[in-house]
């Protein structure tokens, strides 16, 4: 079943791999905007018809964040780190860096101790004022889920303009600076397996990520139930077998599932 979230604002929530999340949505509250449609996306597959483009407004934003910023502070609720998630790319929202320097503000008023997420797929990263704003907050996690085309095309299903070579080539502009996140899953889609777990699929994934020199490496399986129906959920022992592979590499590492 999939989720789409019905407010600007959600959580704080406990997540797996962030700790108290207080959701930011920038997506239209009732359809799911996105330039991948993951085959393990927790909103559901994209619509036919996107049915609702109405990006939340930068002022809602502002006001709906500070509202509840205020009523955590008051209420003394558990938080960790501000999040922009939601139902979609965060990065597709057209005043985008404006709103990430809103929530800056706000952070620091409120709770300057906090960190700022962005989760992204890192497919507007050629758009200078996106990576601009992306490097102002803490953790900027964007998606790498493999390094071979064919798998990343099964497994993230780009919109067609999607050009492989420009997506690494923009994820090293954060060279030293990023944040990976990667989905280890396998199964079965449109009579195409998938497995991403391989160990020709971990080499090549080992080696760009290396090449990225991460701050840390997020590394998850499946939680809820996801839209293509033939995927298997990989087992805590391979997910702490590739978590080995990245600390011999000196990589920090995550774990989630
Ligand atoms: S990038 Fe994120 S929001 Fe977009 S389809 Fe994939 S999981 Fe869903």
């Amino acid at each position: 079943m999939s989720i789409l979230f019905h407010d600007i604002i959600f959580g704080p929530i406990s997540s797996r791999r962030l700790g108290y999340s207080l959701g930011i949505n920038l997506l239209p509250i009732s359809s799911k905007i996105c330039t991948f449609n993951c085959i393990y996306c927790e909103c559901g597959w994209n619509p036919d018809k996107t049915l609702d483009t109405g990006f939340n407004k930068r002022e809602d934003v502002y006001n709906a964040l500070e509202n509840r910023l205020v009523e955590i502070k008051e209420n003394n609720e558990p938080l960790d780190v501000l999040t922009f998630a939601g139902n979609g790319e965060p990065t597709l929202h057209p005043q985008f860096s404006e709103i990430i320097d809103d929530v800056i503000t706000l952070r620091n008023k409120y709770f300057p101790e906090k960190k700022i997420a962005v989760l992204s797929n890192a497919t507007t990263l050629s758009n200078k004022k996106i990576t601009t704003a992306l490097k102002k907050i803490d953790l900027p996690i964007l998606k790498l889920d493999s390094a071979i085309e064919n798998t990343f095309r099964i497994i993230n299903k780009p919109s067609d303009s999607f050009n492989f070579q420009d997506y690494i080539n923009n994820l090293s502009s954060f060279k030293n600076n990023i944040i990976i996140q990667t989905m280890f899953l396998r199964g079965e889609i449109n009579g195409h397996n998938v497995d991403n777990t391989s160990e020709n699929e971990l080499n090549k994934w080992i080696e760009v990520v290396k090449k990225l020199n991460p701050i840390n490496v997020m590394i998850y399986s499946i939680d809820r139930e996801p839209p293509a129906k033939r995927l298997i959920k990989i087992q805590p022992e391979e997910l702490k077998k590739i978590a080995e592979i990245l600390k011999t590499n000196n990589i920090p590492v995550q774990m989630a599932f």
